[in-house]
């Protein structure tokens, strides 16, 4: 079967359109009917830049990879017609040596959704109709309340991320930036058990909506005196780098204890002047994180059971055609944290 579908595409630097196209459906995989999608960081990237890092617009390309909808069509008879999915923006090839090792995450052939890192690029999830591998389509139950579900992908980042710090338990978590990232990491930190979550940012809105997403306590990253949190060392065990600006990584070396662990989530630019011999001296694990495995799965369940309730988060939605207005609205860190979209 054959559908149109309106799909909204970037073709670069603040140039979006919605645009017709048509979806053809042979039977093999899952069509999908998108129903709404969240705003990212790497969507307005692309809007603001037109490009992620190295990665730049060369063609029209679908935006968007945090999407959820409903199943029209699937070769998996467990996905019946009208079904709730949650889309995983994540394709990794099956076959190289990190998806055998089940860290897919790293796939060498990864296809992840509204990403210009391939030529031609892979379109995103910003669209009405689309099909995608039956994998790639996580259930829900269909009462639940799709703003909540839509964050199904930046909380598997964050889970991931929480993961990477390793078990939380009773610990002491510093996470510096408070973002929408940040603060899903405070989420998830709370729900893996951690004692206390003390989160920094330079936004007093941030550290508000901190404290509404877990946060025990907050600092403010300028004017805060940070000084009891650097006795003895220092007093996280396990702190959480997501703002991406070099000085937050120092002020984490800084605060984490010996023998403790930074967790990079934050993506920046190189970082000159790189403490080095602070992370020697207190022997300090630094771990990156990037993406996540099964933890989509996770953060389907933890969004649909209530562990994790990110509305807090949520700033407001935009039906697909006024798709530069919510790029414009997210781009506004005084006023949006989460933007939706409506399809
Ligand atoms: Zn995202
Ligand atoms: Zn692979």
């Amino acid at each position: 079967m054959s559908t149109t579908t309106q799909s909204c595409m970037i073709n670069g630097k603040e140039q979006v359109e919605v645009v017709s196209q048509q979806v053809d459906y042979q039977g093999e995989g899952t069509l999908v009917r998108i129903t709404r999608g969240g705003i990212c960081g790497s969507d307005l990237h692309y809007y603001q830049h037109g490009k992620v890092g190295n990665f730049a617009v060369k063609m029209p390309m679908i935006l968007g990879h945090e999407v959820i909808g409903y199943v029209v069509k699937s070769d998996n008879p467990a996905l019946k017609e009208n079904q709730k999915v949650a889309v995983n923006p994540s394709k990794p090839c099956g076959h190289c040596k990190y998806c055998e090792a089940q860290e897919e995450n790293q796939c060498t052939g990864m296809r992840f959704f509204g990403s210009a890192m391939y030529f031609p690029h892979v379109d995103g999830g910003f669209t009405q109709y689309k099909v995608v591998d039956s994998s790639q389509c996580i259930p829900f139950d269909n009462q639940a309340d799709e703003k909540v579900m839509v964050f199904a992908e930046p909380l598997a980042v964050c889970i991931h991320a929480a993961n990477q710090g390793g078990d939380l338990q009773g610990k002491k978590v510093f996470i510096s930036g408070v973002g929408p990232i940040g603060c899903l990491i405070a989420a998830a930190a709370k729900a893996k058990g951690a004692a206390e979550v003390v989160c920094a940012d330079i936004s007093e809105r941030s550290l508000a909506m901190a404290v509404a997403m877990g946060a025990t306590d907050t600092i403010h990253a300028a004017n805060g005196d940070f000084t009891p949190y650097l006795a003895e060392k220092g007093y996280f065990d396990v702190s959480f780098e997501a703002s991406g600006h070099p000085s937050s990584l120092t002020r984490c070396l800084e605060v984490t204890r010996a023998k403790g662990t930074l967790v990079q989530v934050g993506m920046g630019g190189d970082v000159p002047g790189f403490p080095i011999m602070m992370l020697i001296a207190k022997e300090i694990k630094l771990v990156g994180s990037f993406r996540f495995t099964t933890e989509f799965n996770t953060a389907v369940e933890w969004l649909g059971n209530g562990t994790v309730n990110p509305l807090p988060l949520f700033s407001g939605e935009y039906d697909y055609q006024n798709i530069d207005a919510a790029l414009v609205f997210a781009g506004d860190k005084q006023k949006a944290a989460k933007v939706q979209l409506t399809f």
